[in-house]
């Protein structure tokens, strides 16, 4: 594998309603969830991540989809809003985790298709904002940011999949140094120190403050730089799904291509057991909040062996690895690589000289060097102090959904970023799902035959189709099967769930 593999985003959003501070935001999520979907005409909970066998879905409990859509305020008081759990029709899973709404995009082949399907879960957000922020009433807020700056942090995950056979013990070793110095190209800035911002100032990541151990199962609690979480959804011995909690949420399209896709490179030189320099950190911990909180880039990091780098010469020391084993595996002509990987190496290499010329010059690329030059023109402007609660507003405001609202949406619409994704694309990931990985048969079914899905999760779709005595369970434990180039002519055919699941010979 290259920058090229399978993998996908959860984005947990932030949540409030303005003025509302006691609004329970475990039910705001709920209504979230359920706004959308009755929008969409999703009319069950299709709650399969959350049973093991097919029983307990025929009675399972869930929102009636109806009476939200009469009044979605009302409905979050009867029901429980950790049952909200929908599929939508490009594959990806509509959910409330940990209070929090959470769009898990569909599984992609390749970092700028994450990014589509990632983009497309904000609009996703921002449709569900508005439904629930009709003219008068004082609306439910949604941002895609990963810190409310008063102590509480959610989570943006990435998920690669990779080998089964890679020993685990590779992985914690090369992967914790990139980690520790990746929020340099990637990170999305926020305004205070500590996680309860209680020192006035401003760093490079909206997470590293919360990050206490560096391998552990936890997301919540005693966060490790390397999750230990093990559910591959799918076929176990064959493959792992490696889980990072440690990223943010990115806006800037550059910034989360790159982080995708040197993070899948930086995978691939593990898988191929290319990684040539040992980069051991003596205390990745405590350097993953130095490195967040000094904006110049100068501080050094000291490694196992005694010597010291900048976190750019540490970039620098991957891309390089990654430059070298990428040469020699496929090649150094034009088309060696696929397009993916040309086009990571290439922004890596360009982001990487902006960042070593001067740091200030790749806020058209990178999320928190974006959001610094923006902070400092309001402090120039206002003459504000980093303690200024006004700064922690816009940091706040930076984020929000909404296209006349969001400050990055209001610069993006100004024309300030690099975009690698144009906006009709992500209006189309909305509802199409990705042809080149099970998301694509997942989607279709739930698009084609909605009301025979019982239920869908990532390795299976669960059809009650009328006349049959039980439930028929698709298993998708591949998920490069189920493509467009695999099932797109037997969905095209199928009139029926009941013709599609004999076409893939499910007896009933
Ligand atoms: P939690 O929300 O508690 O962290 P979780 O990590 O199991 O749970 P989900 O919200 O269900 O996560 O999202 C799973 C994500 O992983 C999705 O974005 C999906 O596209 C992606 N994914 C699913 N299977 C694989 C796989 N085998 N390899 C890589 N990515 C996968
Ligand atoms: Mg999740
Ligand atoms: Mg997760």
């Amino acid at each position: 594998m290259t920058a090229r593999r399978v993998m996908g985003i959860e984005t947990e959003y932030g949540i409030s309603v303005p003025g509302d501070p006691t609004a329970n935001p475990m039910n705001l999520s709920g209504a979230v969830v359920t706004a959308y979907a009755t929008r969409q005409g999703i009319r069950s909970t299709r709650a399969g991540w959350d049973y093991e066998d097919e029983a307990p879905l025929r009675d399972a409990r869930g929102y009636d989809l109806s009476r939200a859509a009469a009044d979605p305020s009302q409905l979050t008081d009867e029901a429980d809003p950790t049952l909200a759990n929908v599929v939508l029709t490009n594959g990806a899973r509509l959910y409330v985790d940990h209070a929090h709404p959470e769009y898990s995009s569909p599984e992609v082949t390749s970092p700028r298709a994450a990014v589509v399907w990632d983009r497309a879960g904000e609009l996703v957000m921002r449709e569900a904002s508005r439904l629930l922020s009709p003219p008068g009433a004082p609306g439910v807020n949604l941002y895609k940011n990963n810190t409310d700056g008063k102590g509480a942090s959610y989570g943006t995950h990435e998920n690669y999949l990779m080998r089964r056979s890679t020993p685990f013990a590779d992985i914690v070793k090369h992967l914790i140094p990139f980690f520790v110095v990746r929020q340099v190209m990637s990170g999305s800035g926020r305004v205070g120190i500590g996680a309860e911002s209680t020192r006035p100032g401003f760093q490079l990541s909206q997470r590293a403050d919360f990050f206490e151990v560096e391998v552990g199962l936890e997301t919540t609690l005693k966060r490790p730089i390397i999750n230990t979480r093990d559910e591959p959804h799918a076929v176990t011995d064959r493959y792992r799904r490696l889980h990072v909690i440690l990223g943010d949420a990115n806006h800037c399209d550059v910034a989360n291509v790159l982080k995708l896709g040197s993070t899948s490179l930086v995978l691939a030189l593990i898988e191929a057991g290319a990684v040539t320099r040992d980069l051991t950190l003596d205390q990745p911990v405590t350097t993953l909040r130095e490195i967040s909180h000094d904006p110049t880039l100068r501080t050094r990091v000291k490694l196992a062996d005694g010597t010291s780098m900048t976190s750019l010469e540490l970039l620098r020391s991957y891309q390089e690895m990654a430059d070298t084993w990428l040469t020699k595996t496929y090649g150094d002509g034009p088309g060696d690589w696929d397009e993916d990987t040309v086009q990571v190496m290439a922004l890596w290499e360009q982001v990487l000289t902006g960042l070593e010329r001067d740091p200030m010059s790749c806020a058209r690329q990178v999320d928190w060097v974006a959001k610094l030059t923006a902070l400092e023109g309001f402090r120039a402007r206002d003459n504000l102090d980093w303690s200024d609660p006004r700064l922690r507003a816009i940091d706040i405001q930076w984020s929000d959904v909404r296209l006349d609202k969001g400050l990055f949406h209001r610069m993006a619409a100004a024309g300030r970023f690099d975009t690698l994704v144009d906006e009709d694309e992500v209006r189309r990931a909305v509802t199409a799902p990705p042809e080149d990985t099970r998301a694509y048969f997942r989607g279709q079914c739930l698009a084609r035959f909605p009301d025979q899905v019982a239920a869908a999760s990532w390795d299976s779709v669960i059809f009650d189709v009328p006349g049959r005595p039980s439930l028929q369970r698709v298993p998708m434990l591949e998920p490069e099967r189920g493509t467009k180039a695999h099932v797109g002519e037997l969905m095209e055919r199928a009139h029926s769930a009941d013709e599609l699941l004999r076409a893939l010979a499910v007896a009933d």
